[in-house]
């Protein structure tokens, strides 16, 4: 079974996915710049396949009508984001307890990054969405 395990900083969230992992998506919108600091890098699973081990510190805002995001409120740890309406939820690249499963895809929302950081390499760079995705769908 293709099991990866992850949590917060503080390990006060903790949670098991079962893969395959989705490849890691970068999104530069305002919400996740103010949420993560800089960018959001996330894969994905289906949220059935997403088991929480321990949960307490969990805590989940309406960032938008259409989802939500999670995060430890012990630590501040940005985890999770999901849509309302769709199977599957993004977690957190970073959070990840080995990353090695995981491989660049692209990057979205990228119309409007402020220029102080730089986005370079050969992955592809979407205005909005991504081409057949939904956008913020991270
Ligand atoms: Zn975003
Ligand atoms: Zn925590």
């Amino acid at each position: 079974m293709d099991l990866h395990s992850g949590g917060c900083l503080r390990g006060g969230v903790r949670y098991q996915a079962r893969g395959p992992l989705r490849e890691v998506i970068f999104c530069h919108c305002s919400q996740c710049r103010r949420q993560t600091g800089l960018y959001y890098a996330a894969t994905s699973v289906a949220q059935a396949d997403l088991t929480l081990l321990v949960d307490q510190p969990l805590r989940w805002f309406a960032a938008s009508e259409f989802a939500e995001r999670g995060f430890c409120g012990t630590c501040g740890s940005a985890l999770f984001w999901r849509p309302r309406k769709a199977g599957h939820i993004a977690i957190l690249a970073g959070s990840l307890d080995d990353p090695s499963a995981l491989k660049a895809g692209y990057h979205i929302c990228c119309e409007g990054r402020p220029a102080y950081y730089p986005v370079e390499g050969a992955l592809p760079q979407y205005p909005h969405s991504a081409p057949g995705v939904a956008i913020d769908g991270v």
